[in-house]
């Protein structure tokens, strides 16, 4: 059943300035038409985003969170995680694999796009964690259309190291890279809560970059939440994208009080944060991720050695982002890079994603800039993150996802028909 032809009026940045534009969409989603100004058109039900100062920009990419599912549905489902993303103003997520069972099969991959299809609201992709041998790495390179890249955890450079090699000489797409070594990454805290970071050191981002890149291959390297100031300069001389996550740049280690700050890599010390908000207003990442890691109550509040790392930070995010903008931190060249261009390149699905254009899904993220909130954790089933209380400057008042306005002044309307992005493919 197709939908009528839409029109979108949208009021967004055309070079450096903002203009209105009408966007036509088609009944599956993608826009088909741009055209200058506010055409009218009697043939197309309109949909007017315009408005005082609102701001439409291309729909938001987070390539990192964790949308539990599966055993661990007590934490997140696929639903209640992207019902949080669709609030935050993003349209596409890339779901890690560390689920329960984890995801390092072609049989889990389908079980997974499935659910996907299924629940979420907004389009999909999933990475496939390195399996066991590479046998089932072949049989995963002949479906490629049912996951977006690999992702590389610590503990697997131990042990691993022969199905790493595999991949990374014969797979030439997307290889996420959780990038500290296993001696550190899986030893236990010596110190206490706020010191975690000296035993897990940040330079070891740079030693696991240089290892992997000393492997060759054809494979695209990505450093995911990087805490290491150092990382996006010699990361770049190295032929490999990198992204952080607002919890490096926003807080230090003596902000670290509780389990609610507690993730991995932790937290660093006072002036890696100076130093890697200085790359973040410099525009040096390709992109800027929540690293949604959502736990429950009863979790987070137990000792702080045996509670489990990661906070939801999905709906706060964006808000960071916005707030960076409104603020002067950074131009909206910057603020595109890290929530809508620079994702979509990072995962491939460039010509679909991060800009709206013709032949792109008709997904927009459309803005408030006068309008000021509190961070705090409304969708997601975790109760609380660890950026709660931020105020900041820059709603996000709706979201489109694939021509359906899905989120609309703090209500989800509707669920869309979502789609499940692979690798330079869609489903
Ligand atoms: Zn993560």
């Amino acid at each position: 059943m197709g939908k009528p032809c839409r029109v979108f009026y949208v009021r967004t940045f055309v070079g450096d300035f903002p203009s209105n534009l009408s966007v036509y969409v088609d009944e599956y989603g993608f826009i088909v038409k741009v055209a200058s100004g506010i055409e009218l058109s009697s043939n197309c039900e309109v949909v007017d985003l315009t408005g005082s100062g609102l701001l439409t920009l291309p729909g938001f990419i987070d390539l990192h969170v964790h949308l539990r599912d599966f055993n661990l549905q007590y934490k997140e489902t696929i639903g209640s995680g992207t019902l949080a993303a669709v609030s935050g103003g993003y349209v596409l997520v890339g779901d890690m694999p560390n689920t329960n069972p984890y995801i390092d099969s072609v049989e889990l991959l389908l079980r997974r796009v499935e659910l996907a299809r299924r629940d979420s609201y907004v389009d999909y992709s999933i990475y496939c964690g390195i399996p066991k041998n590479t046998k089932l790495v072949e049989e995963l390179l002949r479906n490629q259309h049912l996951f977006i890249g690999f992702k590389l955890y610590p503990e697997d450079l131990r042990g691993k190291a022969e199905v790493i090699s595999y991949i990374l000489q014969n797979y030439d797409g997307l290889f996420v890279v959780h990038a500290e070594l296993p001696e550190y990454a899986l030893r236990g805290s010596i110190r206490e809560l706020s010191l975690r970071y000296l035993d897990r050191p940040s330079w070891n981002e740079l030693s696991v970059a240089e290892l992997l890149r000393s492997m060759g291959g054809r494979a695209r390297l990505h450093i995911t939440h990087s805490v290491h100031p150092s990382t996006p300069i010699k990361c770049k001389s190295l032929g490999i994208t990198v992204d952080t996550a607002p919890y490096y740049f926003m807080l230090s280690s003596e902000d670290v009080k509780d389990c609610w700050s507690k993730i991995n890599p932790p937290i660093n010390d006072l002036i890696s944060k100076s130093l890697i908000f200085k790359n973040v207003i410099a525009g040096l990442y390709d992109a800027v991720v929540s690293d949604h890691a959502p736990h429950t109550y009863d979790e987070k509040v137990s000792d702080w050695r045996l509670c489990p790392a990661g906070f939801a930070a999905i709906e706060v995010t964006s808000r960071i982002i916005l707030t960076l903008f409104t603020k002067g931190f950074i131009s909206h060249h910057i603020l595109i890079k890290y929530l809508c261009e620079g994702p979509a390149r990072v995962l491939g699905v460039q010509d679909v994603f991060g800009r709206i254009g013709v032949g792109c899904r008709a997904s927009f993220t459309v803005v408030d800039l006068n309008r000021e909130g509190i961070a705090r954790v409304r969708f997601s089933k975790a109760p609380k993150s660890g950026l709660d209380g931020f105020k900041y400057r820059g709603e996000v008042v709706r979201t489109v996802v694939g021509g359906e306005v899905v989120y609309d002044s703090g209500e989800v309307l509707t669920r869309p028909e979502v789609r499940v992005f692979g690798r330079r493919t869609s489903s």
